[in-house]
């Protein structure tokens, strides 16, 4: 069962071959027995089971939406009514949400199960999944190596099939990294095609929710019900509804793919390398054009991404002050003390460190010079892939510059961790599209991802671009040994 795609399943729940309780309970069951991954922070089986039961009984009576039945696991950043939502932090350890995410009302309505909240970087600031409250999580592939972050339970719960499909959010990778580091498919739409509405904050004007699938077809399966315009979100794209996943197999026949120079330099794994070069052949057997391009502030993004997230997060983490909802500390003397001892206790070192390097960006005496600058250098980067695109369609390059590393390896050194994401920060911060895909392995046996980018709002390209990829390798098809 769990092999099928999130397509089949579909089929299978709407022809009445399964039913979304046995479906759900079978997802629920393997979630139980790999538990040790430590994949989800929430599971409240009587919860899915309960939407299972009102599935069947909507296919009964014959409404049968896409989606009906179908089993989603959610990164615990989407607010869900009536179960817990903690964005990987103490903070938010009791925080049952009053309403749902655009992305959940939106999966609800079209009758997909809530199938559990995945494990997550605290506050999505990560890109091990070790900053999580609520402990790290194992790669299936290699359980001595971190998923990658901060999606990672999402993407591990995705290659050790817990469940068909999960929802990931990417402010600077975090869908298509951990994608990467666990052999599955994740893709950052546009920004603004999904509203985020009931996503959890962290830096607002980068921040995207999207799809962590076993293939690119799932993506636009998925995508097609979570994007479309949201009035509550301000960022919100609006624009014809568009089918995702039509005319995916349309061959590429005459793709310009530029290879951004900056991207096959220092730094980046030999066997990374190799895999992607092999992906590269893959594309022009299939008869596209490779084409160098320079992006050439590629050095400056991470820098630029580390002043403007966390002045971002600095003002939106804010709002937990123990007052409103969420943790808040024992013992205390005043409203001072309280706030102090609330936030000290219930975010962790990272987000702290964030915190701190963004309210010092955004103070009076050093907004021009850090705030203000790493605007300009927003522009300039967002630039530079305007540039690339006019002598290309897409860009293709490795998503990570190696494979999984050891769990603990990176945790003392906060610039090598950030490093991790030199390849996808840039992309947010343009605002672009981009997809993580599997293609190869390394000698350990660790996944290989091949990071695809496309033009602003041209989403359905980039899917289309990984799908006829997926048709012609099996690479997204392998299933981590001892998960099968
Ligand atoms: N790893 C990056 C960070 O720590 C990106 C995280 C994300 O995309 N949410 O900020």
């Amino acid at each position: 069962m769990h092999d099928k795609s999130l397509k089949q399943i579909a089929e299978d729940l709407a022809a009445k071959r399964v039913s979304s309780v046995e479906m759900t309970q079978y997802y629920l069951d393997r979630i139980d027995k790999y538990s040790a991954l430590n994949a989800f922070i929430t599971v409240d089986p009587e919860f899915s089971l309960t939407q299972a039961r009102q599935a069947d009984r909507r296919i009964e009576q014959g409404d049968r939406p896409s989606l009906i039945g179908v089993p989603i696991a959610h990164k615990d950043i989407f607010c869900t009514k009536g179960m817990l939502t903690t964005c990987g932090s103490r903070i938010l350890s009791n925080f049952v949400s009053p309403y749902d995410a655009h992305v959940i009302g939106k999966l609800n309505h079209h009758g997909a199960v809530i199938l559990g909240k995945t494990n997550m970087d605290e506050f999505a600031m990560g890109s091990s999944n070790e900053t999580s409250y609520y402990g790290p999580v194992k790669n299936p592939w290699d359980e001595t190596t971190v998923p990658g972050g901060s999606s990672g339970g999402s993407a591990a719960a995705t290659t050790a099939r817990l469940t068909p499909a999960a929802t990931g959010t990417d402010t600077g990778g975090s869908i298509r990294q951990p994608a990467a580091l666990c052999g599955v498919t994740g893709f950052k739409p546009s920004y603004g095609v999904v509203s985020r509405y009931g996503m959890v904050a962290f830096a607002s004007s980068l921040d995207q929710g999207g799809p962590i699938t076993r293939s690119a077809e799932d993506a636009a399966l998925l995508l097609n019900v979570i994007a479309g315009f949201d009035p509550r979100d301000s960022t919100s794209v609006e624009q014809p509804e568009s089918d995702f996943t039509a005319d995916l197999s349309a061959p590429i026949e005459g793709l310009k793919i530029g290879l951004p120079r900056q991207y096959f330099g220092e730094g980046l794994d030999g066997e990374v390398d190799g895999a992607v070069r092999d992906a590269l052949a893959e594309y022009e057997k299939l008869g596209a054009r490779l084409i160098e391009v320079d992006l050439p502030n590629s050095a400056l993004c991470v820098p630029c991404y580390y002043v403007l997230a966390p002045s971002e997060a600095s003002s939106n983490l804010s709002r937990f002050d123990g007052v409103r909802y969420g943790y808040r500390a024992e013992d205390y003397d005043d409203l001072i003390d309280m706030y102090q001892k609330t936030r000290a206790e219930g975010f962790g070192s990272e987000v702290k460190r964030r915190i701190m390097i963004g309210t010092y960006a955004l103070s009076a005496g050093y907004y021009d010079a850090y705030y203000l600058q790493a605007q300009k250098l927003r522009r300039l980067i967002a630039e530079d892939f305007a540039r690339a695109f006019e002598s290309c369609d897409v860009l293709m390059g490795p998503t990570t510059p190696t494979t999984a590393f050891a769990l603990g390896e990176k945790t003392s050194d906060p610039i090598s961790m950030y490093l991790n994401d030199i390849y996808t920060i840039s992309v947010n911060l343009a605002g672009l599209p981009g997809i993580s895909i599997p293609a190869g392995f390394d000698r350990s046996e660790r996944p290989i991802g091949l990071h695809i980018v496309g033009q602003y709002l041209q989403d359905h390209r980039v899917l289309k671009v990984a799908h006829r990829f997926q048709q012609e390798t099996d690479w997204h098809r392998r299933t981590p040994p001892g998960f099968d």
